[in-house]
């Protein structure tokens, strides 16, 4: 069983998400991709857009159309969604099998920010994908397949925003616009609105 994790905010999940996902199993052959959203994200001081339910329930929307994808509450909670925690969760659970740790350039950059990074690194073999302009480093003992072939210029920021305007954009898929619609998620893009808001 060839496992990745793919942890986020997915605040919300878009089309860059689903295809990085996409190329990454094509690619490395995986057999399932875990999107894990954060319940509170360590790099983002525990602030988001929507609840956490809700980014849940839009990932697990995504995730319906595809065999391999599926949506995890491994980090569901009140702890901080510290990456490490959930590698060993996990490995325990498929000791056997090959554990990937899918992840953007942008979040790779940082990797030595990370809550006990040189054990992230030892425990796993990362999948980076390129982003448009973010470069990254590779420490020295970690195990990396770089993937190039993807330059999507679409984030979860620039799409608040743009809901917020009230455009409809289409790198959301279609089942997630209509939760968030229905649920009147993103409606304004002030950050001081955001869950957990530290001034
Ligand atoms: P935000 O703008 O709120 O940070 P985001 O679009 O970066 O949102 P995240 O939930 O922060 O989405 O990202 C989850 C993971 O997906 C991270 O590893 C990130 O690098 C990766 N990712 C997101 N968008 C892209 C993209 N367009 N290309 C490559 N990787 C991406
Ligand atoms: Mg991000």
């Amino acid at each position: 069983m060839r496992l990745a994790i793919y942890g986020g905010t997915f605040d919300p999940i878009h089309s860059g998400h689903l295809a990085v996902a996409r190329e990454a199993a094509r690619v490395c052959s995986l057999d399932r991709v875990l999107f894990i959203p954060a319940s509170i994200p360590p790099h983002k001081e525990g602030a988001t857009a929507a609840a956490y339910e809700d980014r849940y329930r839009m990932v697990e929307l995504a995730c319906r159309g595809e065999l391999r994808f599926e949506a995890s509450r491994i980090e569901a909670g009140q702890q901080s969604s510290y990456s490490i925690r959930t590698i060993e969760r996990l490995r325990a659970e498929h000791p056997a099998g090959g554990l990937f740790f899918l992840i953007g350039a942008d979040a790779f950059a940082e990797i030595k920010t990370w809550h006990r990074w040189r054990e992230v690194v030892e425990a796993v073999e990362f999948i980076v994908v390129s982003r448009p302009g973010y470069e990254y480093e590779i420490p020295g003992n970690a195990r990396v397949q770089r993937l190039d072939s993807l330059r999507l210029p679409v984030s979860s920021s620039d799409l608040r925003r743009r809901l917020a305007a009230g455009e409809t954009p289409p790198e959301i898929p279609p089942e997630v616009l209509r939760y968030i619609r229905a649920n009147g998620l993103y409606q304004r893009s002030d950050e001081r609105n955001y869950v957990n808001f530290h001034q």
